[in-house]
């Protein structure tokens, strides 16, 4: 077993029957085996520097009804807000002062009539900030409207996959939303210059492992300059919200398997990682992720986001806890990079 990992490490892909091998194998010291091979590699990309982005949730308002997401539209039990432009400004400029240089715009997905909005506000945080990087996670939209916010200073687009297997799509996402389009929209960004971010959720519903090796293939030959991989989380007033939460351990397994695959991309450490485990994101780090994104949302909405049931947003995970994740990174050997952390294969 030890030779699949030393055959990733080196070739950068193995066979699927091998992968559902890495994924299933019990073996403690090949597991360590594997995960200290990650390890290893984003140490050789990254050193034992770990990239921040600074996540504002713009809005908890979602035309979409994913049937494991807590800010479904159908879901009468949220307070819906949208923060004005002057609260993410504000946001921007206490991020910047903290020394973050990447801001994350991340919500629920929009009709195309506020897009132009959304160009405005992109236009404003680059002319304030210039030398920050613009990331955002905002769902899917037509090319032009990627093409739009792109023009405005966005540089970066993160938009998980979800999952590859077409069934498994539509057993998570209502009859209107497809694995195809989704594809299509990362395709679009990837072609308008957007370093893009792909990936799944671990344990969702219905996931056989099968459909993770997919996703591994997926990820292999689209190779997203980011990966967003966490691990799915119930919310309790969604349809799947009676469903047990995926594993930290097979979340992180899968970590330092896309490290080895890719050895370049920018993984984070999920926040849901941190909400499942008191030392979930040390894991993932000690995996082969080497990114944090810590909440910068103004602190009475955090809780409005809630896209899963007990979602960590304070102490360590926010921006005003920086000095904890400090810590934290220090106790496991790792600093904090306060660069724009790009790709460095662009
Ligand atoms: N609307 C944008 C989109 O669809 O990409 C961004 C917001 S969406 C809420 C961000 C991510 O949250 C999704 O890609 C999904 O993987 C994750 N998510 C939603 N519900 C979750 C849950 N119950 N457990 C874990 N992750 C969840």
């Amino acid at each position: 077993m030890r030779s699949l990992v030393d055959t990733l490490r080196e070739r950068h892909e193995l066979a699927p029957n091998q992968y559902l091998a890495l994924l299933t194998m019990h073996d403690p010291q090949v597991v360590e085996y594997l995960i200290g091979q990650a390890r290893e590699v984003a140490q050789q990309q990254f050193g034992r520097g770990i990239f921040l982005r600074a996540l504002i949730e713009l809005s908890n308002v979602c035309r979409n009804d994913c049937l494991y997401c807590g800010i479904r539209r159908s879901n009468r039990h949220v307070a819906r807000y949208t923060l004005t432009c002057d609260q993410v400004l504000d946001c921007c400029e206490q991020g910047y002062q903290f020394g973050f240089r990447t801001f994350v715009l991340q919500g629920g997905e929009w009709g195309e009539e506020r897009s132009q909005w959304i160009a405005d506000l992109i236009r404003e945080i680059r002319q304030n900030w210039p030398d920050c990087a613009i990331t955002l996670s905002l769902g899917e939209h037509p090319r032009e409207t990627y093409a739009l916010w792109r023009d405005a200073g966005a540089d970066r687009y993160l938009l998980r996959h979800e999952t590859h297997n077409e069934r498994l799509y539509s057993l998570l996402h209502p009859r209107e939303l497809t694995i195809q389009h989704r594809l299509q929209c990362l395709e679009w960004l990837k072609e308008l210059g957007y370093q893009v971010g792909a990936g799944i959720m671990v344990g969702a519903p219905f996931q056989s492992l099968k459909a993770i090796v997919e996703d591994i293939q997926y990820l292999i030959d689209f190779k997203p300059h980011m990966i967003g991989i966490g691990p799915f989380i119930p919310q309790s007033d969604t349809p799947l919200g009676r469903f047990p939460a995926g594993s930290v351990d097979l979340t992180a397994r899968l970590y330092a398997i896309m490290r080895l695959a890719i050895p370049h991309a920018l993984i984070p450490s999920t926040t849901a990682m941190a909400t499942l485990a008191s030392d979930g994101r040390c894991r993932g780090i000690l995996a082969g992720a080497n990114v944090v994104m810590p909440n910068l949302s103004p602190v009475e909405n955090r809780s409005q986001y809630a896209l899963y049931d007990n979602k960590a947003a304070l102490g360590a995970e926010s921006v005003q806890g920086i000095k904890l994740l400090e810590d934290e990174l220090a106790s496991i050997g790792y600093h904090i990079d306060w660069s724009r952390g790009d790709s460095p294969r662009q």
